[in-house]
């Protein structure tokens, strides 16, 4: 008889009580829906320091009458207005993108589009009203994962801000074609990837709106642009783009030749 209690209350305990914290594999103190410790959660911090007033690139410069946005924007303006991005994507806040999209940890959305809404709420009144797009996924890959983490995190986003003002449009954009993994691609390489691989599937959702395009992640600004491109083309009025997080090119550059920022190794399928 007590053995089978012990194993009924072991099993009860292993149900409700913490496990490890899924980033530091410390043990949680209290039941969470998210399985990260406080502290961990307590270490992602927003991206600090000058940034590119139009792409959210670092700027590193001394001179206080540095021009506003860097050298890539001031050549050639982005089809976006703006992009914001919480934090860096590295550390904590690549871990818990990872945890939602490849752990499919789905409460990990609700700290992220936390984030994203304070992203968002940078953009004050410049963007309201608008239709938030979040950047789809391929059929094939949404269906392995069972949910678009962009989608996801931009709900999140919206249950914080609670505005009337700011819609989510998920249908909007599709994917036409699979794209092969950017890894390893380079700037250039990356822009071809993507041409071509969205359309607007409910232009009357967007025309003469401003549109706030959303993903997780903003790796060299590919993806974002050529969203913003095809929906400006279905008649957008204007596009502004937030992402939790954001490669910062010369954080990223020690870790570029090992990291895999798109997807991890184990899967080379579509990115
Ligand atoms: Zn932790
Ligand atoms: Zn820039």
């Amino acid at each position: 008889m007590l053995s089978l209690f012990d194993t009924a209350a072991q099993s009860l305990f292993a149900t409700l009580l913490p496990s490890d914290c899924r980033l530091c594999r410390s043990p949680l103190t209290r039941i969470s829906q998210l399985p990260v410790c406080d502290r961990c959660l307590s270490g992602i911090r927003p991206i600090r320091g000058k940034v590119c007033a139009v792409c959210g690139e670092r700027i590193f410069t001394l001179q206080s009458d540095a021009p506003a946005s860097c050298g890539e924007c001031g050549a050639s303006a982005p089809p976006f207005v703006r992009a914001v991005a919480y934090g860096s994507y590295d550390g904590g806040l690549r871990d818990l993108i990872h945890l939602l999209k490849y752990g499919r940890v789905r409460p990990a959305a609700r700290v992220l589009g936390r984030m994203l809404s304070e992203v968002i709420q940078r953009f004050g009144d410049e963007v309201v009203p608008a239709v938030v797009v979040p950047v789809p996924l391929h059929g094939a890959k949404q269906r392995q994962r069972g949910f678009n983490q962009a989608e996801e995190i931009a709900r999140a986003a919206l249950k914080c801000m609670n505005s009337g003002k700011v819609r989510l449009a998920a249908g909007v954009l599709k994917r036409a074609r699979a794209t092969e993994s950017q890894t390893g691609l380079s700037d250039h390489q990356r822009r071809q990837n993507v041409r071509g691989a969205f359309a607007v599937a409910a232009p009357g959702q967007i025309e003469g709106e401003s549109v706030l395009l959303v993903d997780d992640v903003l790796t060299t600004g590919a993806t974002v642009s050529e969203c913003a491109r095809v929906l400006r083309r279905a008649g957008a009025d204007r596009v502004f783009v937030a992402t939790v997080a954001r490669v910062l090119k010369a954080e990223a550059a020690w870790a570029a030749a090992a990291e895999d920022i798109e997807e991890p190794k184990v899967s080379k399928a579509y990115a």
